[in-house]
């Protein structure tokens, strides 16, 4: 299917202790389909977050591209910029901390939509109603402050805020992570609806596997601010190809049983940013390093079509017991 959204070397650096720089995004390379919802995986501080915000450019990325409907967004200033922006939102984990609590939620949501097509307070006060209405909580929400609704309630709110300026894309950071099991699934569905309905494109940033692979199309692993393996949400869950992503796997409950070497139990910590290991990044922690990941890089390349994978010696993902 077409490519909406394709990162080209992105890079994202931070300033970091004594002058230094931390290098959080490192060169990604990434094409996201129109219609698809692309999971991000990978432990916190992995670069999960850097890289959704600078997708829509609320981080700067210090290198790279960004090919985004015949635009490089990274080049992107004032007024293009502006109505560029319209087109890309972000739903946020926290509901109550990303909604102002002093105003009403019909001003809450209008507000994108006025900053970035300039539409009038009518048009905005109906189209509020209906997109308070399609993430179901009724146009008489409108007129009630943030407080006055459950967690659950207030990511319906952010969502449909998101929704205001008619995006095509949408990056959801941990979106579902700050609220109850049970509330969990809703939101997820009302997402999966949004995305089918309206033709929406997302980006859904979880820690969380088992909410991914609810909702997933394909999924992409980072460790250490890289893509270490991209693949279809079946073939990632049935068989991951890097033996980080099994690691990541075998923490999930509802794995089946594998070869022992795919259920090792991932241990140490992630290695400090600033001072990553030569060669392979994942090295230091992998149960199979060899010589040749001390010294060279791995690249990360294809295995099969659709699939992935940054490792020198893959973990072979077609030989598995099919129970
Ligand atoms: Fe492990 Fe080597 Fe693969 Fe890195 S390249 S994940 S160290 S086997
Ligand atoms: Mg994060």
């Amino acid at each position: 299917s077409e490519v909406l959204l394709s990162a080209r070397g992105l890079r994202v650096d931070y300033p970091g202790r004594a002058g230094g720089r931390v290098r959080a995004l490192r060169d990604v390379d990434l094409d996201i389909a129109q219609g698809e919802t692309l999971g991000l995986v990978g432990e916190s501080g992995c670069g999960k977050s850097t890289l959704g915000r600078a997708l829509l450019r609320v981080v700067e990325p210090s290198a790279g591209r960004i090919d985004f409907l015949g635009a490089d967004l990274t080049r992107l200033r004032g007024r293009r910029l502006k109505r560029t922006r319209a087109e890309l939102q972000m739903v946020f984990q926290d509901p109550f901390g990303s909604l102002n609590p002093r105003r009403k939620v019909a001003e809450i949501v209008a507000e994108p939509m006025l900053r970035a097509r300039g539409a009038s307070r009518a048009e905005a006060e109906r189209a509020v109603a209906g997109l308070l209405d399609l993430v179901g909580l009724g146009a008489e929400a409108g007129g009630r402050k943030p407080h006055e609704f459950s967690g659950g309630q207030r990511q319906r709110i952010g969502i449909a805020r998101a929704l205001a300026s008619s995006p095509r894309f949408v990056v959801a950071d941990e979106a579902v992570s700050a609220l109850d099991v049970s509330i969990q699934a809703q939101v997820l569905n009302l997402l999966s609806e949004l995305v089918r309905d309206r033709g929406l494109t997302m980006l859904f940033i979880s820690h969380d596997l088992g909410v991914v692979r609810h909702i997933a199309d394909r999924v992409a692993v980072m460790y250490l601010g890289e893509i270490i393996e991209i693949a279809s949400r079946d073939a990632f869950f049935t068989g991951p190809a890097h033996p980080y992503s099994g690691a990541l796997l075998a923490g999930v409950p509802v794995l089946r049983p594998g070869p022992p070497r795919e259920r090792q139990l991932l241990e140490g910590e992630l290695p400090d940013p600033a001072n990553p290991p030569a060669g392979c990044l994942f090295r230091t922690r992998c149960p199979f390093a060899t010589d040749i990941c001390g010294t060279r890089h791995p690249e990360l390349r294809e295995i099969a079509p659709g699939r992935s994978v940054r490792c020198h010696l893959p973990l072979d993902t077609a030989s598995e017991d099919p129970h």
